[in-house]
């Protein structure tokens, strides 16, 4: 009780300070406050967007001070696409809301790493008088020598080197590797071609010209969902994601919408008013299943089969059972499954799908000269044969 008294008294004080015009506030020093002003005070602002490999291409106001980045804003200016879609703003996401910090974070590379054991096994094969390529296939031949660098992948212990040291280690790596092995066992991706045309077209034309493997970004990023250039015949060739808007029936999997499409999940939120259906897979109660009428907690690994089994109810009841014209033109005019499939017999009784059939397998007959073990096949019922589309 004494205790709440004292309390009490000390804020009685304080009011009369205030009220008296003599407050211990206004008399204090406030020059403190002048860096949290500095910290948002700015020169000029400019458009820009974050190019690290994000396709989100949020439109930012950039402040700029004494020709550094101080601090970024979401811009609110995009166009209306459509009168009945919801507007695209506000765009962003946390990540490139702290883009300004990384810029200038000295966790940021910029200049050439290198783990030191390696650097040290090749600057020692240099100093002893072999050439480049002779230094590097003396820590290649040597299987302990390899086994000293190697084995420590993944353990940090970088140190920074010089560009000309590294592009000659670079180079002698991959001299070597083509002598050794051959230029195919070369394999390379540099990024890339939606956002880098320059620096992607000099990684891909060095590895043409050296007859390497040129890997695109989706082998890269493992991020090109394959069933759809499979069964469409296009790569992503898919609308934008305000299309979302216009669904009915909105199936969630493979992708944690809120955290890895932050800018264009409003979309998918916002369909929900219209009396969408949404159903999350996901083996984890992850941020979009929060949003979600149904959550198919499906076990991780489980997913194809899962889809595998919608699949098949599918055809049961849609192109077996009854089939329905929507869905039989759908799948002739739009996908892959008109194409013949040869059956391999696997037992006594069984057959399994095999590869397609091709123009190839015919001798000749369809009149297909110009690579015909690339083209598929499929049964034409107005001729009562099979014809290559
Ligand atoms: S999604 Fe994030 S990182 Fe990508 S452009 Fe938009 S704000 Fe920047």
């Amino acid at each position: 009780m004494s205790h709440f008294m004292d309390r009490l008294k000390f804020f009685t004080t304080k009011r009369e300070s205030f009220s008296g015009g003599h407050g211990v506030l206004i008399e204090d020093d406030r020059k403190w406050e002048d860096s949290y002003r500095n910290r948002w005070r700015f020169d000029k602002i400019v458009y820009s967007t974050h190019g690290v490999n994000c396709t989100g291409s949020c439109s930012w106001k950039i402040y700029v001070k004494n020709g550094l980045v101080a601090f970024e804003t979401q811009r609110t200016d995009y166009p209306r696409t459509r009168p009945d879609l919801p507007n695209h703003e506000p765009r962003g996401c946390q990540r490139g809301a702290s883009y300004s910090w990384y810029l200038y974070s000295p966790h940021r590379i910029k200049y050439p790493m290198i783990r030191s054991r390696l650097l040290e096994l090749y600057r020692t094969e240099r100093a002893s008088g072999k050439d480049p390529v002779e230094a590097w296939a003396a820590i290649q031949q040597d299987p302990e020598k390899r086994r000293r660098y190697t084995a420590v992948r993944g353990l940090g212990g970088f140190v920074r080197t010089e560009w000309e040291e590294v592009t000659e280690i670079i180079a002698a790596a991959n001299i070597h590797t083509i002598k050794a092995h051959g230029p195919d066992r070369i394999a390379g991706f540099s990024p890339i071609p939606a956002m880098s045309m320059i620096s992607y077209a000099a990684g891909a034309r060095y590895l043409d010209l050296i007859g390497g493997v040129p890997l695109s970004f989706y082998d890269w990023y493992c991020d090109l969902p394959p069933s759809s250039p499979q069964v469409w015949g296009e790569q992503t060739d898919v609308p934008e994601s305000a299309d979302w808007y216009n669904s009915t029936y909105i199936i969630v999997a493979g992708t944690n919408l809120p955290m890895t499409r932050t800018p264009d999940a409003h979309f998918y939120s916002e369909v929900r008013y219209k009396g969408t259906k949404v159903v999350a897979v996901a083996p984890d109660y992850a941020e979009y299943v929060k949003f979600a009428d149904l959550w198919m907690p499906a076990r991780a690994g489980t997913d194809a089969a899962l889809f595998m089994a919608m699949g098949h109810v599918v055809l049961k009841e849609f192109y077996v059972d009854r089939p329905e014209p929507y869905f039989l033109d759908y799948a002739r005019r739009f996908t892959d499954l008109p194409m013949q499939v040869l059956l391999r017999k696997v037992g006594k009784q069984t057959y399994v799908s095999d590869r397609f059939l091709r123009a190839s397998d015919f001798s000749g007959e369809l009149g297909q000269e110009n690579n015909p073990e690339w083209k598929t096949v499929v049964y034409d019922s107005r001729s009562g044969g099979f014809v290559c589309p």
